[in-house]
């Protein structure tokens, strides 16, 4: 039940897999029964396992692939029992983005319906899933990478904290609605989880999230947008954290 994103500001050699486990370990107080992480260059990588974080660390050993930009993500399971199959991120048909989500999406079952009777297929029992194909019509209708997952998040009812990453880019998307999420400005990259405890040993300096808003991270630039795109004059605050 917990989310994290990073993209690396290039000038220090980091790993982001070991970036998003440790977000995820940090992450771990607040349940979850599945774990899974994706990262993108030309194209998207994931993994995710049921159970806990060493089940993921384990599926990961064997890794050759990196990138600048990814997501990870706990799971308590709404939609869909624990397994492989519906831990999160998921993924288009094409793999072109990868999705992590926490809430319930209220209104999951007609988008499905929707997007199945367009011939969408779904590979996982979890009401998130309708994202990534909302992303894939979005972006097969001619929309560039924000303007599709903005057009998908607004299709959505319910709770949620939200990222993307798409194949091709080094840039996180995030939106939330009665669901967590703070954003992390570091020194070497930017950051986004649930809770401050995922990245508190790479950054004190936070954005809180407010509800509706959307936010676009890169290696570079942090930026905050109401639904309508109008840009949010944020302010950036030193928290103080007993680690
Ligand atoms: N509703 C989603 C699912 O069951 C997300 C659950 C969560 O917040 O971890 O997969």
């Amino acid at each position: 039940c917990g989310i994290i994103g990073y993209v690396s500001g290039g000038t220090v050699e980091t790993d982001v897999i070991d970036v998003l486990m440790d977000g995820l370990s940090g992450l771990e107080y607040r349940g979850y029964d599945s774990a899974g992480v994706a990262v993108a260059n030309s194209t998207i990588s994931v993994q995710k396992r049921e159970g806990d974080i060493s089940a993921l660390e384990a599926a990961l050993s064997d890794r050759t692939v990196g990138g600048a930009a990814g997501i990870g993500h706990t799971r308590w399971s709404t939609h869909g029992p624990p397994s492989d199959g519906n831990a999160h991120p998921h993924t288009d048909e094409d793999d072109r983005v990868a999705v992590v989500h926490n809430g319930i999406i209220e209104n999951y079952r007609s988008l499905r319906d929707e997007l199945e009777a367009n011939g969408y297929v779904f590979e996982s029992d979890t009401d998130t899933e309708v994202v990534p194909h909302l992303i894939a019509d979005a972006l097969d209708a001619g929309a560039g990478v924000e303007e599709a997952f903005r057009r998908a998040v607004d299709r959505l009812d319910g709770s949620y904290a939200i990222a993307a990453v798409y194949s091709g880019s080094e840039t996180v998307y995030a939106a939330r609605q009665s669901s967590p999420l703070v954003l992390g400005v570091g020194d070497d990259g930017h950051f986004l989880a649930s809770d401050v405890p995922a990245f508190i040993e790479y950054t004190d300096r936070v954005i809180y999230l407010d509800d509706g808003e959307f936010a676009t991270i890169d290696s570079t630039n942090i930026v905050v947008t109401e639904r309508d795109g109008t840009v949010v004059d944020t302010s950036i605050e030193t928290i103080e954290w007993d680690a």
